[in-house]
C-alpha cells in the first residue's frame, strides 16, 4: 500500500497539533497479545470475556483466584516497548503533540518515553482497594500471590484488591477522560492506533474529533467502524507503519 502510506505521510506532515488514541494492537509486537485481532485473547476464547466484567470480579472469589494466578505470569511484566511505541516518542519530541490517549493498561508508552500520555482504563501496575481505595503498586499484591495468597486482601483494611484498570460495568475516571475530550478538541490530527474502536466511550474520541474538524488518520490490521471518517487507513503492522508515518 505504497500510496497509502506517501497519503499518510502528507496528512501527518501538515498536522502541527496532534492526539494519538492507541488501543491494544500497539502491544502485539512487544508479545502482549490484544483481545479482538487475528490472535485475539477473546478471538481465541470467547469465554475469557466474563473475568473482565466488574461485577463478577468483585463477587465471585473464584473469578478474583483465576485473575490473580492469571496476572502472575502475565507477558507485561518481561514486556518491552517496539518500534511503533518509540515513534509515537519521537512525535512528542518534535513538540507535535497534544496527548497519546491510551486503552492501553501496560505502561509500555511511559516505558518507551512517552511523557503525556492519558491511561483512560487504568494501569495494570497498580492495585487499588474496592473499599478504602488504598493504592500501591501491583508487585506488593503479586508477591503474596507467589507466596500462596489466593486472593490478597487490602493491608490497610482488608478489604478487595484490584488492579488498578477499568473493567467492564466500572466508570471510567471522569478527570482523565475530561483531559481526554480536551485534547481531542484541540487536535487538528487525530492518529488512531491499534484499536478495534468498539469499545465506548474510548472509541467515540474519533468521531468527537471529526466532528470537531480534525483530519483522522487510522493505522489497524483490521477494519473499524470509523475506518469511513478517516482520510487515510493503514493497514500494515505498527511496527513498520508507525515509524515510517513520523519519519
Ligand atoms: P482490541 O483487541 O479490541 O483491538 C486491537 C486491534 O489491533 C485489532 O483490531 C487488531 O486487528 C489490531 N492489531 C493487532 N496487532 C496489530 C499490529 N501489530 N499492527 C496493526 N494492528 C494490529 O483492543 P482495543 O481496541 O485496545 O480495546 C480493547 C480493550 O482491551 C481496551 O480496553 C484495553 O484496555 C484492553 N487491553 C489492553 C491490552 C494492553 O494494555 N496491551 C491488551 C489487551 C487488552
Amino acid at each position: 500500500e505504497p500510496d497509502e502510506l506517501a497519503d499518510g505521510v502528507a496528512v501527518l506532515a501538515e498536522a502541527t497539533r496532534i492526539t494519538v488514541l492507541s488501543g491494544a494492537g500497539i502491544s502485539t509486537e512487544s508479545g502482549i497479545p490484544d483481545f479482538r485481532g487475528p490472535n485475539g485473547l477473546w478471538t481465541r476464547d470467547p469465554s475469557a470475556e466474563k473475568m473482565s466484567s466488574f461485577q463478577d470480579y468483585r463477587d465471585d472469589p473464584e473469578v478474583r483466584r483465576r485473575s490473580w494466578q492469571s496476572r502472575l505470569t502475565h507477558p507485561t511484566w518481561t514486556a518491552e516497548p517496539n518500534a511503533a511505541h518509540r515513534a509515537l516518542v519521537s512525535l512528542e519530541e518534535a513538540g507535535r503533540l497534544v496527548a497519546l490517549v491510551t486503552q492501553n493498561i501496560d505502561g509500555l508508552h511511559q516505558r518507551a518515553g512517552s511523557a503525556s500520555v492519558l491511561e483512560i482504563h487504568g494501569t495494570m501496575h497498580d492495585t487499588v482497594c474496592l473499599a478504602c481505595d488504598d493504592r500501591r503498586p501491583m508487585r506488593e499484591a503479586l508477591d503474596r500471590v507467589a507466596a500462596g495468597a489466593a486472593d490478597p486482601e487490602c493491608l490497610v483494611c482488608g478489604g478487595i484488591l484490584k488492579s488498578a484498570t477499568i473493567s467492564f460495568g466500572q466508570p471510567l475516571d471522569t478527570d482523565v477522560l475530561t483531559a481526554a475530550r480536551d485534547a481531542v478538541l484541540s487536535c487538528d490530527l487525530m492518529l488512531a492506533v491499534g484499536s478495534s474502536l468498539s469499545v465506548q466511550p474510548a472509541a467515540g474520541l474519533v468521531g468527537l474529533a471529526a466532528r470537531a474538524g480534525a483530519a483522522v488518520v487510522i493505522c489497524n490490521a483490521s477494519e473499524t467502524p470509523y475506518d469511513d471518517m478517516a482520510a487515510v487507513v493503514l493497514r500494515g503492522p505498527l511496527g513498520e507503519v508507525l515509524p515510517a508515518l513520523v519519519s
